[in-house]
């Protein structure tokens, strides 16, 4: 027995991306229904620190940025990896969404009638700009283009936009999780779910189904992901068989997770003038990048401070080595107005007053740059009727490295742009329902359920194949890879497969939701998930963006311009790999200008 809703439009996702895809339908007259695993304001969205990238060029060292800067940006960022029509679309309409955040309620840092150092350069702004929106300093940009409310970015943005759903009444359905997607090999009708309220199932049918899920940081075992960011509505997808993961193994490590908790602490640190020193106090970032510093990409900065730390200039510490974050020159005032929040996390996390000490970080998983493939419009490849964005999607605006602040500007602006293809592709769609289908996908839903309950404390422990995962990934699928440590983890990871889809239940498999049965049934998906990020790492015999093979250090644009997707086959043990092109509009393919260059000729 089951309840069953329906609508035009079923978003499974209430963070940002799918709030705001969810407002477009909403506002073209579309009947909405939102899934989340949790209440909508406290999806990973709201954890976001740092900022947006927007090129409105109002802060003094922002003057001269346009869309094109943006775009230049973005695609050398990516290592060449990204759809180059995606970021110009991207580029184009992030001013456009900054501003009409701003008009639905976020109260963005603005331009002040201040001079302040920075760097040792005095920074005067311009008075005609004072008042508009202001911008700082991040990775791998030309200019200071991360717009930002102190360092709550993604906490303003998502109360802002969870207002706007509410003010339109869009129904949301929490604590509902998305287990299986309804489908016949060619369109989806909409998903099974089990509500983690008291475990019953749901079926939702829909014109139109949406995927919004977030990352899956927590394949792996030390991230600055939420706990709830495990990839099940990803690993939903790739169950169906027909649609493709691209790029799993572009994989982001941020260089300043809090050494033990692993929260974030934001970029905007470096932002705003901070440093990393190593043991000796000594700033070592200079010597490797002598122009951009600790504000080079991401990839790199986390691949220098390894490097920095192999060379055995890390402090020592119990969690293993880490690196300092300096910001205690910036001053107590700027410190407790623009990084109060990771001035309170560090506080309250580690112990430590970043006023007066330096903060223990070392690179630690931040951002998953794959996802569900779908083309510029966000359409799913492989089923019709099915829509996915955000950080779940691989829509490929970031190839194989995200710039800090891409992606708080992915969620509104692809929640823009492909929330208007949404609302124009559900008008014309119809309703079907066809009640065998369904019967066959609650069935299956239930008969996982039903397994595991039976094989209770005769089962695979669910909790040891988990951490394994986390920890393979982690040792063998990191920020240095060789051929050697991947297929090391692709053969670990295959025989956690086997385990995991026998896994029981330690406790009683009370009735109800029961946590540890949601946890057991999302696994099976968690490593197959986990076999396609070292499958692609394995077979992608270069270096690109995140992705830094040992044995090929080098970009090989001859034989890898290219885009992984992956299939899981009904019953394969591993994924099938193919390739497509990365579409090249404007920016061939050129040397990053990091450090030595790494382009093969
Ligand atoms: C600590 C941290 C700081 C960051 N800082 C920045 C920053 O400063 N700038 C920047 O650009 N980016 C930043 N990022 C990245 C950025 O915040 C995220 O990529 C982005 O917010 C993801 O938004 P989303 O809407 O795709 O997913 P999320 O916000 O993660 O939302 C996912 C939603 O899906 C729901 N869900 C998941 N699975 C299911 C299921 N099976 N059924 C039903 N619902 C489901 C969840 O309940 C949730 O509502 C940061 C990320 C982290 C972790």
């Amino acid at each position: 027995m089951y309840q069953s809703f329906s609508s035009d439009v079923l978003v499974v996702g209430a963070g940002l991306a799918g709030e705001r895809a969810a407002v477009s339908a909403a506002q073209a007259g579309q009947n909405v229904i939102i899934l989340s695993l949790i209440p909508p304001r406290r999806s990973h969205s709201s954890a976001a620190q740092g900022g947006m990238q927007a090129s409105l060029g109002n802060s003094a060292m922002g003057k001269g940025d346009s869309p094109d800067v943006h775009m230049y940006d973005t695609v050398k960022g990516s290592d060449w990896g990204c759809e180059q029509d995606v970021a110009r679309m991207f580029v184009n309409t992030a001013p456009i969404a900054v501003r009409e955040m701003s008009a639905w309620g976020v109260p963005w840092s603005r331009v002040r009638n201040e001079k302040r150092m920075y760097e040792g350069t005095e920074i005067v702004e311009d008075p005609e700009k004072v008042g508009l929106i202001t911008a700082r300093n991040f990775g791998g940009t030309a200019k200071w283009r991360t717009c930002y409310t102190s360092d709550g970015a993604g906490h303003t943005l998502l109360y802002a936009m969870d207002s706007v759903v509410i003010k339109l009444g869009i129904t949301v359905h929490d604590r509902m999780e998305a287990i299986e997607l309804i489908h016949d090999g060619t369109r989806c009708y909409g998903v099974v779910a089990r509500s983690l309220r008291d475990g019953s199932i749901y079926v939702y049918t829909a014109k139109t189904t949406v995927i919004a899920t977030g990352g899956f940081g927590r394949l792996y075992a030390a991230s600055t992901n939420a706990v709830i960011n495990d990839g099940a509505g990803i690993a939903m997808a790739f169950n169906s068989g027909v649609v493709p993961l691209g790029n799993m193994e572009a994989i982001q490590f941020h260089p300043t997770g809090m050494v033990p908790s692993w929260i974030l602490i934001t970029e905007g640190a470096r932002g705003e003038g901070g440093h990393l020193l190593d043991k000796d106090g000594y700033r070592f970032m200079p010597d490797y990048e002598p122009k951009y510093m600790e504000l080079a990409s991401r990839d790199v900065v986390s691949r220098r401070i390894m490097q920095h730390i192999r060379a055995g200039h890390g402090v020592d510490s119990p969690y293993g080595p880490h690196v300092w974050l300096d910001i205690r020159h910036l001053g107590e005032h700027r410190i407790n107005t623009y990084l109060r929040e990771i001035s309170t996390i560090a506080r309250t996390f580690a112990g430590i007053d970043p006023v007066k000490e330096p903060i223990p970080v070392r690179p630690t998983q931040h951002y998953t740059m794959g996802g569900i493939r779908t083309n510029k419009d966000g359409k799913v490849y492989g089923l019709d009727n099915l829509f996915a964005l955000g950080e779940a999607a691989c829509w490929d605006l970031h190839g194989f490295n995200r710039l800090g602040g891409n992606s708080l500007a992915e969620t509104v602006v692809a929640g823009r742009i492909v929330g208007e293809k949404i609302a124009e592709f559900t008008k014309h769609a119809t309703l079907e329902v066809n009640s065998a289908l369904i019967e066959e996908h609650v069935r299956n839903v239930e008969g996982r359920i039903d397994q595991i309950r039976s094989r209770g404390k005769n089962g695979e422990n669910w909790v040891e194949i988990r951490k394994e995962m986390q920890m393979t990934l982690e040792l063998n699928v990191g920020i240095f890879r060789t051929a050697e440590h991947l297929q090391e983890a692709v053969d670990k990871l295959g025989n956690l497969y086997e385990r995991s889809l026998n896994v029981g239940l330690m406790g009683d498999g009370g009735q109800g939701a029961d946590p540890e049965l949601v946890n057991a049934l999302r696994l099976p998906g968690m490593v197959r998930m986990a076999i396609t990020i070292a499958k692609g790492a394995l077979e992608r015999k270069e270096s690109r963006g995140s992705h830094f093979r040992e044995d090929y250090p080098q970009r090989d644009d001859q034989n890898w311009l290219k885009r992984t997707l992956a299939y899981w086959p009904e019953g394969a043990k591993e994924p099938d790999l193919k390739y497509e092109p990365v579409t090249i509009t404007e920016i061939p393919p050129g040397d990053r200008g990091y450090g030595e260059s790494n382009v093969k000729k």
